[in-house]
């Protein structure tokens, strides 16, 4: 099939089709503005969206961040039925278990938050969260933390899910379409790209870990960058296991799919740089072999049969990067999302479509901005996971 010439101009051209992107797109169409062209350097879902874990989870350390992820969830439980599509969620809950007292603490306090917000999480004592997954050895622990709210997703369908429906509402989709320059032409950005050029008055960076690149070609530089996270999947179990299970000092992490298959990763500090790193290693087979079998002795016969990675697309705040450039009328960014980008698109892209359109804005426009990073203010998250 002959892929779709790249149309003139759009008023609105956002760079990358991860879920961030795709979502945009796809709430600017179902909001009338349908003059928008997603253009993806490879193709879908070849970035951190379709190498994730696919967790969604409610317990964070900021307000914000728990009412977004309150209706980020309630947008995912809709979405199999809105777009006719399975997105095999599971809404098994999310164990946090913690080694150390200062954890507790932090976490405790997280609690009272996530509570007051209307999220049933609660602090357990290690044998309690024997009981919710009895296969753990709980020795190494002093308390975990439970919120049978939270879920976990099969992420491609959610990106085939927003392409399709972004695509039926007029938008265009157009993939092996790296974008290579953005020139200014009054106020309209020309943006070249390896099928063609297209003119459009705004612009979205959502180019990920990519994302500092596409920046310096209108000649921003971003203060994010990208870390390698590896991940595996086992062979398919009979189904023995509920909540995703996740130790906060390690950053280790695993759930069941709804397909049986054990998948997770584990944190290994690399030294920072702008390379986009995305080999497997024996190391991390290692340390997840280690991880996990400590963790659930039984699991020691158990078969990988895939181990890949992704690029994180860290901040040093943890939190994301939002809205119109500093200085660039019509360049937006919508980036550095950490290991947390996935759970937090559906809602996010419902803002930043308003926004765009100058209908409705979020305060996390505010809190997000690039600024922040020059006047030193930035809140830290601290329920961040690798
Ligand atoms: C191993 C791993 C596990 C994770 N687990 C979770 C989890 O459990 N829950 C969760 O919420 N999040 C998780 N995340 C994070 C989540 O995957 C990301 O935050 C999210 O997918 C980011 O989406 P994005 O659209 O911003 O970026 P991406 O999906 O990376 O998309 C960016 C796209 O831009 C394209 N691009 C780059 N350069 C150009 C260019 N010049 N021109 C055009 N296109 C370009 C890329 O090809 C890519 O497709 C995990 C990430 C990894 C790596």
């Amino acid at each position: 099939m002959a892929a779709l010439p790249l149309p003139p101009s759009a008023d609105v051209v956002i760079i990358g089709g991860g879920v961030m992107g795709l979502a945009i797109a796809y709430n600017l169409a179902r909001l009338g503005l349908t003059r928008v062209a997603v253009v993806e350097a490879t193709y879908l879902a070849s970035g951190a969206s379709g190498r994730n874990g696919g967790g969604l989870r409610q317990q964070w350390s900021t307000e914000m961040n728990v009412r977004l992820m309150q209706e980020s969830i309630a947008i995912c439980a809709a979405f199999a039925q809105e777009m006719g599509i399975n997105v095999w969620m599971r809404q098994g809950g999310y164990l946090f278990l913690m080694r150390t007292e200062a954890t507790r603490a932090e976490v405790e306090r997280n609690i009272t938050l996530q509570n007051r917000c209307g999220v049933p999480t609660r602090l357990i004592s290690p044998e309690d969260a024997r009981a919710i997954v009895p296969e753990l050895d709980v020795d190494r622990f002093t308390a975990a933390s439970y919120n049978p709210t939270d879920a976990v997703v099969f992420p491609w369908p959610f990106l085939w899910g927003y392409a399709g429906a972004a695509t039926k509402l007029g938008a265009t989709i157009h993939t092996d379409a790296a974008v290579t320059a953005i020139d200014r032409h009054g106020s309209d950005f020309v943006v070249t790209t390896a099928r063609g050029t297209i003119t459009a008055g705004r612009v979205v960076n959502a180019a990920g870990a990519w994302s500092p690149r596409v920046a310096r070609l209108v000649g921003l530089e971003l203060p994010n960058w990208p870390a390698r996270h590896e991940i595996l999947s086992t062979e398919p179990l009979k189904p023995f296991l509920n909540p995703m299970v996740s130790v906060l000092e390690s950053g280790l992490y695993f759930s069941q799919s709804l397909r049986g298959e054990l998948v997770g990763g584990i944190t290994l500090h690399e030294p920072r740089t702008d390379d986009i790193k995305l080999g497997s290693r024996l190391a991390f087979l290692r340390a997840m072999a280690t991880a996990m079998t400590e963790l659930m002795p039984r699991l020691g016969d158990v078969k990988v049969v895939r181990q890949w990675a992704g690029p994180y697309d860290l901040t040093s705040d943890g939190s994301p990067i939002v809205g119109e450039a500093p200085g660039l009328p019509g360049f937006f960014l919508c980036c550095g999302f950490m290991g947390h980008g996935f759970m937090m698109a559906p809602v996010v892209a419902k803002y930043y479509a308003l926004h765009l359109l100058g209908r409705q804005t979020h305060p996390f426009f505010e809190k997000w901005r690039l600024a922040r990073f020059a006047t030193g203010a930035t809140e830290r998250e601290s329920m961040i996971i690798g």
